[in-house]
């Protein structure tokens, strides 16, 4: 199975992260979004971020040329069906994520093999919706993509050995390493990672500290390079909450009870990082502000 190809769903923080990585790796690469707005602003964050790697000497300036050549992008779902490989990065609802994978079904090569970003969704239940469950697994990158390392590969309970051999050698190809998770809500780094955010944001609800003493406590107690509750605002709050729910669901544990708080920020649609508020208010020149 030979992968040159890739189709990307969602061009929001994952998917313009994955389409950079795939595009400088030689893989060409075809980038969908709902909105227009979206496909421009990931070009140009894509640009942006090459041109770090430029200035830091990491890449030379033909190689982002050239990777920048291999991106194109799309409104229209159905062109990503002659790829080798897609991809779906859109938003973490289960809703949306089946409705890509309904749309795009009649439009595949015999070949394709489907893919997810989700951070926690059952891989088997997105498969058990498309024509090809054996080819179907989950992709699962780290924010932000270019920079790091690990790529959690996980296996639908159909998947088959070619589809996910094929996906480790892609893994090699982009230089990032695997680590194979086995199909059980939110794997195993957000399954470890997501309830210690939730137990900062419960700690932060509870007065047992400020968002500063909390992110500090963690990272100089325990020498996190960020602290929880800036992760969060990172990662995006409505993703995190999602995530939860994932858990408190999948595994019906009152152990993974989302805080009240994080649904509160998401009810107000202070999201972190990309709305400009979360556990800290961005939209200043000077340092990040907390909003507690
Ligand atoms: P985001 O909100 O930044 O971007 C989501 C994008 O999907 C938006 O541009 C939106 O317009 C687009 N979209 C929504 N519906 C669509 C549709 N029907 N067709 C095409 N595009 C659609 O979210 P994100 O942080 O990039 O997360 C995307 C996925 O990656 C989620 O499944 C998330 O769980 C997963 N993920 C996120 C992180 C993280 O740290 N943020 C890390 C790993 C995995």
């Amino acid at each position: 199975m030979a992968i040159e190809t890739v189709g990307i769903v969602g061009a929001g923080q994952m998917g313009n992260g994955i389409a950079h990585v795939f595009a400088l790796a030689g893989y060409d690469v075809l980038l969908n979004d709902v909105q227009q707005d979206n496909l421009t602003a990931a070009r140009s964050i894509i640009e942006g971020n090459l041109d770090r790697q430029v200035s830091r000497d990491k890449i030379t300036t033909q190689e982002k040329a050239d990777a920048m050549a291999r991106i194109s992008t799309t409104l229209t779902l159905p062109d990503l069906g002659q790829t080798d490989l897609i991809i779906e990065a859109a938003t973490e609802r289960e809703t949306v994520k089946q409705a890509i994978f309904e749309d795009l079904v009649p439009h595949l090569k015999p070949n394709t093999i489907l893919t997810s970003n989700t951070s926690s969704i059952s891989i088997t239940r997105l498969a058990s919706r498309t024509d090809r469950p054996e080819k179907f697994m989950g992709f699962h990158f780290m924010n932000p993509v270019p920079i790091m390392q690990l790529v959690e590969l996980i296996r639908g309970i159909a998947t088959d050995k070619e589809t996910f051999d094929a996906c480790l050698a892609v893994v090699e190809r982009l230089g990032k390493t695997a680590a194979t998770a086995e199909d059980f809500p939110a794997f195993i780094v957000n399954r470890i990672l997501m309830p210690m955010i939730n137990e900062a944001i419960y700690t932060l609800y509870e007065g047992v500290g400020s968002v500063r003493s909390i992110d500090t406590s963690l990272k100089l107690g325990a020498n996190h390079p960020m602290g929880p509750l800036e992760l969060a605002d990172f990662i995006g709050l409505d993703t995190c909450l999602a995530i939860m729910n994932v858990l408190h669901d999948g595994l019906a544990d009152t152990k993974y009870r989302p805080c009240p708080l994080l649904t509160k920020y998401v009810e107000a649609g202070w999201l972190g990082r990309k709305t400009g508020r979360g556990f800290y208010d961005y939209r200043g020149d000077g340092d990040p502000v907390p909003t507690r």
